[in-house]
């Protein structure tokens, strides 16, 4: 058996190129029957103009550093799978909306800038527990990978190498579209205007709540939005790598990208590609995750342990974080790699709902994981730099239950659009701006 330090010496050991994740196993990807066509849709993704620009990436380790050090206070989040559909002008303000105003919310209430960080122009490749899945009528088909790999529609469960291009046009057309209203003159207004927090009278925190709603409405909403997708399948990753003469590769399909908690394995492909780019990469760290483990992780991910590069996303559960972030904390201390630490109080937290069998979280739930990373952060040694939620600017969605909206589980059913996980909807997320807050003070 190797021992741990072995690991690590053997991965950073060995020469790092955009491709060669592909001599490593790697799961949670799709493959192809028609080789050919594979080839041709990488090598027109492979000259594409950028979607990014290495310098905004750069920017973002930058800020993310200033978060590490408490300096300021990330929000990252959107969609679980983000559709082809919601490609649309009305979704993406709303979208773009929700996560300017919270961001707003947190940096009036805690009086620091808050590092926007949307799940959009991308965020189009799902892990999945099973491969295949019982569909009525259709029989074992394939499960929904995300509309880059298939579609929701169970005739359409073919993976087809012809949606990474749609999916490069799909990212483009959003991108160009949310930089056109952060480019616009009245950017600030179009977006705060419109948050009005009288659905929050019925929380006890009303008053205080409304105060820093006019503040964070008088402050002027800066542009600077930036865009992150987990990074599941690789060979299209890698066809948006470019090299950056002086400086390395990086992957300009978005600012960040994340490697999933199903996809983390020390010795897989995933870790191998992240490894060596120079954006800021995610990686989700989940329950099975063994203290060691994590040590020789931070060191791979983080050879040059850089700081805001390496972003450490926790998402345990509500019943479990309390047990297990403690020695995840202990274990980077004793590593001295630099991470960001970021709460997921989505992903430990879901549930069947017993009315209807629908997927959904508790309000509750999902703010108690993100209250208590807060508070044990501070109990031992170390920063909580953000959260990360599944959210929705649509007022009208009912993934997720409770919140002062209070949506119980019978209304599950009255939309519920997602293609994957339960989202909180535009009044819960906005208490959920609020609330951590008002943790972050405590
Ligand atoms: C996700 O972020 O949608 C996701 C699949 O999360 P995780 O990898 O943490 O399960
Ligand atoms: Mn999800």
């Amino acid at each position: 058996m190797q021992c741990d330090d072995d690991v690590v010496t053997t991965v950073t050991g060995r020469t790092w190129a955009p491709g060669s994740w592909r001599s490593y196993e790697c799961s949670q990807m799709a493959v192809y029957e028609d080789q050919e066509e594979l080839s041709a849709v990488l090598a027109k993704l492979s000259k594409v103009p950028p979607l990014v620009h290495h310098a905004e990436v750069d920017r973002l380790v930058a800020q993310l550093a200033s978060a590490a050090r408490g300096e300021s206070f990330i929000l990252q989040g959107g969609d679980c799978a983000e559709r082809f559909v919601d490609c649309q002008g009305e979704r993406l303000d709303a979208q773009v909306q929700l996560l300017v105003q919270m961001g707003a919310i947190v940096a009036a209430a805690t009086g620091k800038p808050c590092v926007r960080i949307a799940r959009l122009a991308g965020q189009y490749g799902k892990p999945r527990s099973k491969p295949t899945e019982n569909v009525p009528g259709f029989g074992e088909i394939f499960s929904f990978k995300g509309d880059n790999i298939n579609g929701y529609d169970p005739k359409d469960r073919k993976w087809d190498p012809q949606r990474l291009l749609q999916g490069y046009w799909h990212s483009a057309a959003t991108l160009n579209y949310v930089r056109a209203l952060q480019m616009s003159e009245t950017f600030s207004e179009e977006m705060m205007a419109p948050l009005d927090v009288q659905f929050l009278s019925k929380s006890p925190s009303f008053a205080s709540w409304s105060s820093v709603a006019t503040a964070a409405k008088a402050a002027a909403a800066a542009p600077g939005l930036f865009t992150a997708h987990e990074a599941m399948q690789l060979d299209l990753e890698e066809a948006l790598t470019r090299e950056v003469a002086g400086k390395g590769f990086y992957n300009l399909s978005a600012h960040m990208v994340w490697i999933g908690d199903r996809t983390r394995q020390l010795l897989g492909g995933h870790v191998e590609y992240f490894r060596g780019i120079r954006n800021p990469i995610g990686c989700k760290v989940g329950p099975s995750m063994g203290a060691e483990e994590l040590k020789q992780l931070v060191k791979i991910l983080n050879p040059d342990n850089i700081e805001g590069k390496l972003v450490l996303i926790t998402r345990y559960g509500n019943d479990k974080v309390e047990a297990m972030l403690p020695p995840h904390i202990k274990a980077v201390q004793e590593s001295g790699i630099h991470v960001v630490w970021q709460a997921d109080g989505v992903h430990g937290n879901t549930v069947t709902a017993a009315a209807n069998k629908l997927k959904t979280r508790a309000y509750a739930d999902v703010l108690g994981e993100c209250t208590k990373a807060i508070a044990i952060h501070k109990a031992n040694g170390s920063i909580l730099a953000g959260v990360h939620l599944e959210m929705t600017g649509q007022k009208t969605v009912t993934e997720c239950t409770g919140g002062c909206i209070n949506i119980f589980e019978a209304m599950l059913t009255n939309n519920y659009e997602t293609y994957c996980d339960p989202r909180l909807n535009y009044g819960q997320s906005i208490e959920a701006a609020f609330a951590v807050s008002d943790a972050l003070l405590a």
